[in-house]
């Protein structure tokens, strides 16, 4: 098969292609994005596969960097563009279940694919448009199946992470598993314990953003991988109702808010532990905690400006979102005024501090000026009290503390 018209990030790369070729080496378009083009899908990263070996690449090309060079990979800075160049390689025996223990430089192509993790991942694409297709990937693709390529069970037990893969492009392909390499994940589910939770996590919440989310939910239902995964011990019937709540149609529309939906539908008492266990940072699991938080008040509530003073207006339109598809009642205009009507969105705002508070009224630092700024903050932010200095100094002196 040859493509008539290549895309512009493609012809934009020729000209690295063709100066490997010119030094006496094959190079091809693989990967993801060679998968994407023909699926009609927008294509990132350009990855190119070449038989050069890194030193090989690096004397071609005047502005390298070296990224992976251990993986065989060197990144060409050229013609104002970035171009990650991978030797063909193999990868030698799995000993944890996640990386190969070694890594050999090959001067095949075939080799390089056969590692490759599904057939439609293994596709490669040259200079003329030519897709070389030596797993029958093409026809998987026309017919949406993933599959893994050669040996299924060989190729999860080398490498679990794979099995998360395999989810997670169910879910963003709307691919439909092949019932081997089905049956493979199945058996091979319990490796999961064993790959690093950061990877994991990757590939877990690229599931949760791809449109087919449902789809990758359901097939890591069907073979229990949620038994291998921190704190999600048991939980096919959480998983059920985090399917069921949701409209049918609804994506998630940042990770922040995915997480947030199924922690909520997990009854998780405490995100702060579960996203330790899965080694997120600290700024992640504060707003899905926020998002949480929000989402639990607002079915007692009414949006207050108090709520978007504390958490931002940004989390409470995503706790709103979640609402909506869930087919509860919702009020985005009032959350855009509310924000509109707020006179300070940081107690930094305050037209007042305590130094002014010492300086001019007499206060002694400690606890009972904290309840004083507090008060203050309160005041201003429901819009009782101007954000003005004097308005506030009559406003302390009203409250009975000067
Ligand atoms: P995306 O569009 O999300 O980037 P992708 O297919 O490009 O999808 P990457 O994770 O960027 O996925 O990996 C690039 C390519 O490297 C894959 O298409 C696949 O050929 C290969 N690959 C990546 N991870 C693995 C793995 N664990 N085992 C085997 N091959 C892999
Ligand atoms: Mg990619």
């Amino acid at each position: 098969m040859r493509l008539e018209h290549l895309p512009s990030e493609f012809q934009k790369a020729l000209p690295i292609l063709e100066k490997i070729k010119t030094a006496g080496f094959e190079a091809y378009f693989v990967g993801g994005s060679v998968r994407d083009v023909l699926l009609n899908r927008p294509i990132h990263d350009v990855d190119i596969a070449a038989s050069c070996y890194p030193q090989e690449t690096k004397a071609i090309f005047k502005h390298t960097i070296d990224i992976g060079i251990e993986h065989g990979t060197v990144l060409v800075l050229e013609n104002g563009g970035e171009y990650e160049i991978t030797t063909f390689r193999t990868e030698d025996v799995y000993v944890d279940y996640r990386r190969p223990s070694s890594v050999s430089f090959v001067r095949s192509l075939k080799e390089d694919l056969k590692r490759r993790d599904f057939t439609v991942n293994a596709l490669a694409l040259d200079d003329s448009g030519r897709i070389i297709d030596l797993f029958d990937g093409l026809s998987d693709l026309k017919q949406s199946i993933l599959r893994a390529v050669g040996q299924a069970e060989a190729r999860f037990h080398e490498d679990a992470l794979r099995i998360m893969r395999a989810l997670r492009f169910a879910a963003s392909l709307n691919f439909d598993i092949e019932p081997k390499t089905f049956a493979a994940m199945k058996a091979y589910a319990p490796l999961l314990e064993k790959i690093s939770i950061e990877r994991s996590f990757v590939e877990f919440d690229k599931l949760l953003m791809s449109p087919h989310w449902r789809k990758g939910i359901q097939a890591f239902m069907a073979i229990r991988a949620y038994d291998y995964l921190p704190d999600f011990q048991d939980t096919f019937d959480k998983w059920q109702c985090l399917l069921a709540d949701y409209t049918e149609n609804f994506s998630f529309s940042s990770s922040e808010q995915a997480w947030a939906a199924v922690l909520l539908s997990q009854h998780h008492k405490n995100p702060k532990t579960f996203f330790k266990k899965w080694k997120t940072s600290t700024n992640f699991q504060r707003a899905v905690e926020a998002i949480m938080i929000i989402f639990e008040q607002r079915l007692a509530d009414d949006v207050t400006k108090q709520m978007i003073y504390t958490y931002g207006k940004d989390w409470i339109l995503l706790a709103e979102e979640l609402r909506q598809a869930q087919g509860l009642s919702v009020d985005f205009e009032r959350i855009e005024r509310l924000d509109t009507e707020l006179t300070i969105h940081d107690k930094h705002e305050i037209a007042i501090n305590g130094g002014m508070l010492i300086k001019d009224l007499g206060f002694k630092p400690g606890p009972e000026m904290g309840k004083v700024l507090k008060a203050v903050e309160e005041a201003i932010v429901l819009g009782t009290l101007a954000n003005e200095r004097e308005a506030i100094f009559e406003f302390i002196k009203e409250i009975g503390h000067v």
